[in-house]
């Protein structure tokens, strides 16, 4: 079977995202994005209002640039080893083709196992957590690739981060750098905070393992809602 048009990725290294800093970074298709995503188009999605990232975005999901899955997964496997690597800075995983809702397992375990020489590997994602995508998110982080789920609720980050799954929140641009939500502790993205110095490359320590690759975690990671969309992204936190 022909590969899907959806699993379409590119591949960046040393990225020159001032966000990350020199790691290795990729975006996938925007056909990629689950229709769960709530921050889609113009709701607040980081990718679509950074006008660099969109326009590569844009290309990727034409069809234009970045590989078919196989080809992409190899590049993956040909980093150099102990190097850091953010997947999906745009777009989301490899949705199954028989079932949109689904993340395609075999294909990110294919994409966890070409990480396994990497210093971390991470990634977030929009689809659903039901029992079939918490496995697919536990069997990759057990290759050493930590999804982190991505919410705009406090509640349900809480509750997936007592689970045992690593989660992201968006949080309104005042929420506190620290704070602690139904008995558990959210802590802002360093890389967010006024004056912070800190890239994804420096993120955890010096010798550290950046926070959202850190699938033991005991805490949920979060983003103030910033930039233009910040308002719209605002909109969906509770
Ligand atoms: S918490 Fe660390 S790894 Fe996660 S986005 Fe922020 S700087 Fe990058």
């Amino acid at each position: 079977m022909a590969p899907a048009e959806s699993h379409r990725a590119s591949l960046s290294f040393p990225s020159g995202n001032g966000k990350t800093g020199p790691i290795a970074v990729s975006s996938t298709s925007r056909l990629t994005c689950p229709s769960s995503c709530p921050l889609a188009g113009d709701q607040g999605c980081y990718a679509e209002a950074g006008f660099r990232t969109r326009l590569q975005w844009d290309r990727l999901s034409r069809g234009e640039s970045g590989l078919p899955a196989a080809a992409f997964i190899q590049q993956v496997a040909a980093l150099p080893a102990g190097v850091m690597f953010r997947h999906c800075v745009a777009g989301d995983q490899w949705p199954d083709p028989a079932a949109p809702l689904r993340i395609d397992q075999a294909l990110l375990l294919q994409l966890a196992q070409a990480t396994r020489h990497l210093r971390a590997a991470w990634s977030y994602t929009h689809f659903p957590m039901g029992p079939e995508n918490q496995a697919a998110l536990r069997l990759a982080a057990a290759k050493g690739l930590v999804i982190n789920a991505s919410t705009e609720s406090r509640s349900i980050a809480a509750g997936l981060q007592r689970q045992g799954i690593p989660a992201v929140c968006v949080v309104p641009p005042d929420a506190p750098a620290v704070f602690r939500h139904q008995g558990v502790r959210f802590v802002a993205c360093p890389a967010t905070r006024p004056g912070s110095g800190v890239q994804c490359s420096s993120c955890g320590g010096r010798f550290g393992i950046p926070l959202c690759a850190q699938a033991a975690r005991s805490f949920v990671v979060t983003f103030p809602a910033h930039g233009a969309r910040a308002a719209a992204a605002a909109r969906h936190c509770s």
